[in-house]
């Protein structure tokens, strides 16, 4: 379980659990397979969410969906990852699904801003 760091300038934070250190034949990535739908992640999940839907929303670059499926209630905890007999990197994938919901929020935010903006341009033009 656990997220892989990229090197020793990762600090440790009081959040940090554990830290584990493996040799280079331990620290080599599984090889992937394709998902059989087992269910286990979901089964495993502490905050019942849907690891394998969420990665599939992902890929498909639909936010939306990513909302609908609360992914940003994820703690990273990789369980889901630990458990999936296909070793998919779904721990991995919701960090950066989190990130992709993070963007689309804001692209909409923007969007509301500048319409209500507009709205009050509108508004305040003289009539003719
Ligand atoms: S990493 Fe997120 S989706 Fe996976 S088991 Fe933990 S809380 Fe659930
Ligand atoms: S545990 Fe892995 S193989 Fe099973 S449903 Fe989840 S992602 Fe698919």
């Amino acid at each position: 379980m656990g997220i892989a760091v990229p090197d020793l300038t990762v600090p440790i934070l009081k959040n940090t659990n554990a830290v584990l250190a493996f040799d280079e034949k331990e620290a080599k990535p599984w090889e992937t397979t394709a998902c059989i739908k087992c269910g286990r992640c979901i089964a495993h999940c502490p905050m019942n969410l849907m690891a394998t839907e969420i990665e599939t929303a992902y890929n498909l670059k639909k936010p939306e969906d990513l909302e609908k499926l609360k992914v940003n209630l994820c703690i990273e905890c990789g369980c889901c990852s630990y458990v999936c007999p296909a070793k998919r990197p779904l721990v991995q994938t919701n960090k950066l699904a989190k990130a992709m919901l993070q963007s689309y929020k804001k692209l909409q935010e923007e969007a509301k801003k500048a319409k209500e903006a507009q709205g009050q341009t509108d508004k305040e033009a003289p009539k003719k």
